[in-house]
C-alpha cells in the first residue's frame, strides 16, 4: 500500500501531525520504534510548563497560542483535560543576564513577549513576590513576571489522546517498528523497517533524540542532553495547600547558573511530590547509551543545592525520579524545515528543552506543510541552512 503520507516517531510532535493529517483525510501511516507514550525519548514526567510569554523568542508566540486552542478542542472532544492553568512565574534578579534557552536575558524577553502580543502579566518587585508567594526562599533580588494563563500541560496524556483520535480518524499507526533508512526518489520516499519497505509521497521525520541516528547528516546540528526530573516529598503535611496552589516557575536565584530550577504546584495530590528540575548541558549522551538510574549522590546534591535552600517546604525525602532526554541545537532554535537534499522529507526538532508547549501547533503545521506546501504560521525563523 502506498501512503500519501508516513510519519516516524510518534512522541509529541508525530502523534500531533498524524493526528492533525487523519483529521484532513490523509492517508497516513505513523511508525514507532517504541509504544508513546513511552518514557525512554523527551515526553514522559507528568508535566511540561506551558507560556504564552515566551521569553525564547517572539516567532514562538502564535505556536504555542495555537496549541492551547487546539488542546482545548481536544478536551472539550474527549472530555479530558490536558492543560491547567495555574499560572506561571519567571524570577531573576532583574539587573543581569538570565541565561535560558538561547537567550542571554530571559526575564526581560519574558516580559517584551508579553508586552508585544498582549498577553496579560503583572510584573512583581522583590517585596511583591515575598508577599505574594511565600512558599519561595528567595535570594533577595529577584523579580518576577507572573502570567495568570500559563500553566502546565499533560504530555503523556496529549500523545496518547492525538494517537488515540488519529486512529479513530483512519491513520494506520504501527508501534515497536524501527524505521531503519528512507530514501527520496524524487517523486516518492521510501521508509525502510526491518520487516517492510513503505512508499509515500512525503516522510516528516519528528525522531526527538534519535534525530541523529534517523538523519545522519542533521547530526552534527544537534546534541543530546540526559536531564532529571525530581518529586520531593512534603515536610508537613501542613504544607500542601501552599505547594498545591501556586504557580509553574522558572527561577535563576541570581548566584551561580547552575541553580536555576524550575517546577510544578503539586497537582497530583500529597501523595504525588513536587517535581523540581534544573538544566544540563554539560554532559552529552544518545538514548541507547544515557544512564537511566539516579543516583542518591545526585538526589542528594539536587536536594542541598536546590531544593533546600529554596523550597523550604520540601523535605530531602524524594519520592520519584525520571530521567529524560533534550535535542538541543547550538542557539536553541527548533529545526522545522524540508530536507535540502531530500525535499520530500520533512524534519521537525523542535526541543532545546522547551518544545512541548508548541507540540499541537507544529503537528498542525507540518500537516499543513505537506498537504498544502506552506504552513499557516510562519516557520522560516525554524529552517535548516541550505544544502552546501
Ligand atoms: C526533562 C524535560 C523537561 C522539559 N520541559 C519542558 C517544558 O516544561 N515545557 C516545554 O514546552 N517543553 C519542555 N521540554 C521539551 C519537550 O518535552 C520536547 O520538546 C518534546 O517532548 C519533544 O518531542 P519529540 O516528539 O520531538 O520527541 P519524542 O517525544 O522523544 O518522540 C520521538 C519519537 O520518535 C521515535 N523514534 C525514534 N527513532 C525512531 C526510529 N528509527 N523509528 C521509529 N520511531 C523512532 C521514538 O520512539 C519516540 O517515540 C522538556 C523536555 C525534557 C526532556
Amino acid at each position: 500500500m502506498r501512503y500519501d503520507v508516513v510519519v516516524v516517531g510518534l512522541g509529541a510532535m508525530g502523534s500531533a501531525a498524524t493526528y492533525q493529517l487523519a483529521k484532513a483525510g490523509v492517508r497516513v501511516l505513523g511508525l514507532d520504534r517504541h509504544r508513546p507514550p513511552h518514557n525512554l525519548g523527551s515526553t514522559h514526567g507528568d508535566t511540561r510548563i506551558t507560556r504564552v510569554a515566551v521569553g525564547e523568542g517572539l516567532a514562538y508566540v502564535p505556536l504555542v497560542r495555537r496549541s492551547h486552542e487546539i488542546w482545548r478542542e481536544l478536551e472539550q472532544q474527549t472530555g479530558t483535560q490536558i492543560l491547567t492553568r495555574c499560572g506561571g512565574l519567571v524570577l531573576a534578579p532583574a539587573a543581569r543576564g538570565f541565561d535560558m534557552h538561547g537567550t542571554s536575558s530571559f526575564l526581560a524577553d519574558t516580559v517584551a513577549a508579553a508586552q508585544a502580543y498582549d498577553v496579560e502579566h503583572q510584573a512583581l518587585d522583590p517585596a511583591g513576590l515575598a508577599a505574594r508567594f511565600p512558599q519561595f526562599a528567595l535570594a533577595g533580588e529577584e523579580h518576577g513576571c507572573l502570567e495568570p494563563g500559563a500553566g502546565l500541560v499533560r504530555p503523556e496524556l496529549a500523545v496518547e489522546l492525538q494517537l488515540r483520535l488519529a486512529r479513530d480518524l483512519g491513520a494506520t499507526l504501527a508501534t515497536g517498528e524501527q524505521v531503519l533508512g528512507f530514501a527520496d526518489h524524487g517523486s516518492h520516499v521510501t521508509v525502510r523497517t526491518p520487516t517492510r519497505t513503505v512508499e509515500a509521497a512525503q516522510l516528516i521525520v519528528t525522531a526527538g533524540p534519535w534525530l541523529p541516528e534517523v538523519v545522519p547528516e542533521l547530526a552534527p546540528a544537534v546534541t543530546i542532553h540526559r536531564q532529571v526530573l525530581f518529586w520531593f516529598d512534603l515536610r508537613d503535611p501542613a504544607s500542601y495547600p501552599l505547594m498545591r496552589n501556586g504557580p509553574v516557575y522558572i527561577w535563576w536565584p541570581g548566584g551561580d547558573p547552575s541553580e536555576m530550577i524550575y517546577g510544578f504546584p503539586m497537582v497530583d495530590g500529597p501523595a504525588g511530590g513536587a517535581k523540581v528540575a534544573r538544566e544540563q548541558y554539560d554532559v552529552v549522551t544518545t538514548p541507547d547509551e544515557v544512564d537511566r538510574v539516579v543516583g542518591a549522590d545526585e538526589i542528594e546534591e539536587m536536594y542541598e543545592r536546590c531544593v533546600r535552600p529554596r523550597l523550604p517546604a520540601l523535605s530531602g525525602r524524594c519520592l520519584r525520579t525520571a530521567v529524560c532526554l533534550y535535542t538541543v541545537t547550538e542557539d536553541s532554535r527548533f529545526l522545522i524545515d524540508r530536507l535540502p537534499s531530500a525535499p520530500n522529507v520533512v524534519v521537525a526538532s523542535p526541543c532545546s528543552g522547551h518544545g512541548f508547549k508548541h507540540s499541537a501547533a507544529i503537528g498542525e503545521s507540518l500537516a499543513q506543510l505537506v498537504t498544502s506546501g506552506a504552513s499557516a504560521i510562519d516557520l522560516s525563523a525554524f529552517a535548516l541552512p541550505p544544502a552546501g
